[in-house]
């Protein structure tokens, strides 16, 4: 079973939950953790898990040819990312924190004046505790499209099979590399808080879960800092429910700060909704 914990915002306590169950589900079954929070993963740490790299993430990257480019400025037109600058009567030139390896600039070059060369946008990394093995991927600083990393690690991690749990711990957000985290899951809790923020970012990934037509489940993490009535609201909006509270406690907060998962009962009802 494949389980994504996942939250339309950031800081609502995800990985808090992701190592929370990977750590309670290991104590007697095989638990593969994803961490595709790949601009800040942080689950290692979480739960002490030493953890190597074991490969480097690449794209390719437009490599100009001068002698046969004739500064038409095509390339330039039909890169949608903007990765390349064109000034008329220049050379085309890359910014390559921006190219995504699409090719179509290579494509579309009339004059064979583009090949392929290779940038490092990321690695894999892997550790092992106990019953849990944890891989991810961790972006270079400064590239912008994460989905690459996330389905670089996805794919890397197909080869680990014979685990009874998958849990996979996506990145705040609904874009593309939250979407790419979620699709072949067969479950989603959303974590959340009951502020009207969390409320706002809960409905974006109830919103996806649904077009994605994965069953969603909200957790509400720091439950009694307000009424959590909009959050139940929006849950029956959406055919999903609270299925745990988990108080804000300041022993949480201390294990969170410590670097140790936490133990609460609202994991063991999280255990039951997934069984
Ligand atoms: S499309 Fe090809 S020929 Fe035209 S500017 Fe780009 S590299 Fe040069
Ligand atoms: S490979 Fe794609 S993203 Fe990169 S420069 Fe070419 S068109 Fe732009």
């Amino acid at each position: 079973m494949r389980i994504a914990i996942t939250g339309g915002k950031g800081g609502t306590g995800k990985s808090t939950i992701a190592t929370a169950l990977s750590y309670k589900l290991s104590k007697t079954k095989k638990v593969l953790l994803l961490d595709l929070d790949v601009d800040c993963p942080n689950d290692d740490l979480i739960l002490g898990i030493k953890t190597e790299k074991v490969k480097d993430v690449e794209t390719m990257i437009p490599k100009f040819d001068y002698k046969k480019c004739v500064k038409c400025g095509l390339c330039s037109k039909v890169c949608r990312e903007h990765a390349i600058v064109f000034v008329k009567g220049n050379f085309p030139f890359v910014i390559q924190e921006q190219c995504i390896g699409c090719k179509a600039c290579k494509i579309a070059c009339p004059r064979n004046a583009i090949t392929e060369a290779k940038q490092k946008i990321g690695e894999i990394f892997i550790g092992k505790k106990g019953n849990i093995t944890l891989i991810g991927g961790k972006m270079k600083p400064g590239i912008e499209e994460s989905s690459l990393v996330v389905n670089a690690v996805k794919k890397f991690s197909e080869q680990y099979k014979n685990y009874d749990y998958v849990i996979v711990d996506t990145a705040a957000g609904t874009h593309c590399p939250v979407i790419s985290a979620l699709i072949g899951c067969n479950m989603v809790f959303a974590v959340t808080e009951p502020t009207p923020l969390g409320h706002h970012d809960l409905e974006l990934i109830l919103k996806l879960a649904k077009k994605l037509k994965i069953k969603s489940y909200v957790i509400l993490n720091r439950s009694d800092i307000a009424n959590k009535k909009i959050i139940e609201n929006l849950a029956r909006r959406y055919k999903s429910k609270i299925i745990a509270e988990i108080p804000y406690s300041k022993e949480i907060e201390k294990c969170y700060a410590e670097g140790k998962p936490i133990e609460h009962t609202s994991i063991n009802q999280i255990i039951e909704v997934i069984r």
